[in-house]
Formats: structure tokens, C-alpha cells, sequence
């Protein structure tokens, strides 16, 4: 993978300031992300921002002022390795991946996926001095718990913003028809082959060839898991009035 080379490309860059830039090595180098990034469609530069701290011990946390448990990260060594990649692109997007950031969802994914360049910067130990965040365009969290580090959170966004640039997934469509898109619905139940697992068997519409009549279950399997699983979704998609009164029936 890239150390901090900055060079123009086609795809989106990534870049990842860490302390600890090997975690990123195998997680991003398989799959789907792996493949994008042989075709070139996305690119990763690591830095890690110990290689930005003065002195000779390259020291990069500290006690909080005021007491409290835990050490926390300096601004300074960040402040630096950020201008440096500001310097080289004043474009790219920064966010701190943080559990007081917004809350990650498919929205915020799609909207990072317009840029060309994002950084992020994983906080480790207590977190970073408060100083940091005025120098990020955006905070981020990927749900209400705490982890020990930024990583996996940066793993997180790259990937599902990844998926939705162009090329990546083998075709389109499947990035658009699923769980959080336009209609704001989970995504249907899906079967693959065989026809009848343990007892179970495949709904019988799915076996009629009748893409009319697939289309219409599909959503009304949509809007019903919606419902049961996440009725704070439902709030926010548009149901007409027959299916209002259909998913009505169910309950
Ligand atoms: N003391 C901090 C607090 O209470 O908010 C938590 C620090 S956490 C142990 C260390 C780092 O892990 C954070 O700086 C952040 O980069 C990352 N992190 C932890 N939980 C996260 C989450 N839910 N989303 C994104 N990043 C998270």
C-alpha cells in the first residue's frame, strides 16, 4: 500500500493518518476493496502521524490538563501531518472519526462519496486534544459504542463509501436497489438455491418468472421487515395509501 506519496490519480484517495498504518494492510488489500484498488478506482496513502512529533522520542500523547484518567493525543503532531496533506491538496475532505461525531448513515456515506480526496484521522488512547476538531471539516462515528481505535471506524467508511463509486461493484444497480437507498427501506428477504432448506421452502412468487408481480412482493416485503425492524425508518419513507392500509392489515 501507498505511504504518503500525494500523487494525482483517477480513483478516490483515501488517506488514513494512524498510528498503527500495518492494521490497514490486509483488511484493505482483499475483496472488493482490494480489487478496486488494482483496477485503480481507489487509492490509499498511509501516514502515520508519530513520523510528525517533535523531539527525539517522537512523542505523541499527553496527560489531559484538569486530571483524569488516560493520555491523550497531541494536537501538534496532527496539526502538522494535516497541513502536509492540506498542502498537497487543498481540496480533500477531512473527518475525525470519533464516537461525538455525527452519526454514520447512508446518507453521509453517499455524500463522502463525492469527494475525490477524504482523510481520515483515527484517534487513539482517550481520544485527541479538543484542538483537533477545528481543524477537520467533519466528525464521524459509526454508532454508540466506544472502541479502542479510529481503525476500525475508518475501515467502516472506506468501505462502504467505496462501494459506491463507479466500477467497484460488478453492477450498479445493486448499490442503488438495497437496505437505506432511496425509499428508505431494508432491502426484501433474498433466496438462493436450493428450493427447500431444513423444511424451508422459497416463496412461491419468486419461483413465477412474473417480475410485475416479484417487483410488488418485493416491496411489500420491504415496507413489512421496515416495520417490524426499524419503524424509525418507516417514518421517513413514502408509503402510498394502499400500502399504509396493507401494512395496516399485517399488524
Ligand atoms: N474518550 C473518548 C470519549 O469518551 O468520547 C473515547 C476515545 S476512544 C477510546 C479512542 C478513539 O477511538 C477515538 O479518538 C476515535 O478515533 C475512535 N473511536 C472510538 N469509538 C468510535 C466510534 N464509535 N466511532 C468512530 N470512532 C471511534
Amino acid at each position: 500500500m501507498k505511504q504518503a506519496d500525494h500523487s494525482a490519480s483517477g480513483g478516490m484517495l483515501w488517506t488514513v493518518l494512524s498510528l498503527f498504518p500495518e492494521m490497514f494492510d490486509s483488511v484493505l488489500g482483499a475483496s472488493l476493496f482490494g480489487k478496486a484498488r488494482d483496477k485503480g478506482l481507489v487509492e490509499v496513502e498511509l501516514i502515520n502521524f508519530r513520523d510528525f512529533a517533535l523531539g527525539r522520542h517522537k512523542v505523541v500523547d499527553d496527560a489531559p490538563f484538569g486530571g483524569g484518567t488516560g493520555m491523550l493525543l497531541k494536537a501538534e503532531p496532527l496539526a502538522l501531518a494535516l497541513d502536509n496533506v492540506r498542502a498537497s491538496d487543498s481540496d480533500v475532505w477531512v473527518v475525525l472519526l470519533s464516537p461525538q461525531g455525527y452519526l454514520l448513515d447512508q446518507q453521509r456515506i453517499r455524500r463522502l462519496s463525492g469527494h475525490k480526496h477524504v482523510a481520515l484521522v483515527c484517534g487513539r488512547y482517550e481520544g485527541v486534544d479538543h484542538r483537533v476538531c477545528s481543524m477537520v471539516d467533519e466528525e464521524i462515528s459509526i454508532g454508540d459504542y466506544v472502541l479502542s481505535g479510529g481503525e476500525a471506524a475508518a475501515w467502516v467508511v472506506m468501505d462502504a463509501v467505496s462501494r459506491l463509486l463507479p466500477g467497484v461493484v460488478g453492477t450498479q444497480e445493486s448499490v442503488v436497489k438495497e437496505s437505506f437507498c432511496s425509499d428508505n427501506l431494508l432491502e426484501h428477504p433474498q433466496y438462493t438455491r436450493p428450493r427447500v432448506f431444513r423444511g424451508q421452502q422459497v416463496p412461491e412468487v419468486l419461483l413465477s418468472g412474473n417480475h410485475a408481480v416479484i417487483e410488488h412482493w418485493a416491496r411489500r416485503q420491504s415496507i413489512l421487515r421496515t416495520a417490524r425492524r426499524r419503524p424509525d425508518l418507516l417514518e421517513q419513507a413514502e408509503l402510498t395509501k394502499e400500502e399504509s392500509d396493507w401494512l395496516a392489515e399485517q399488524e
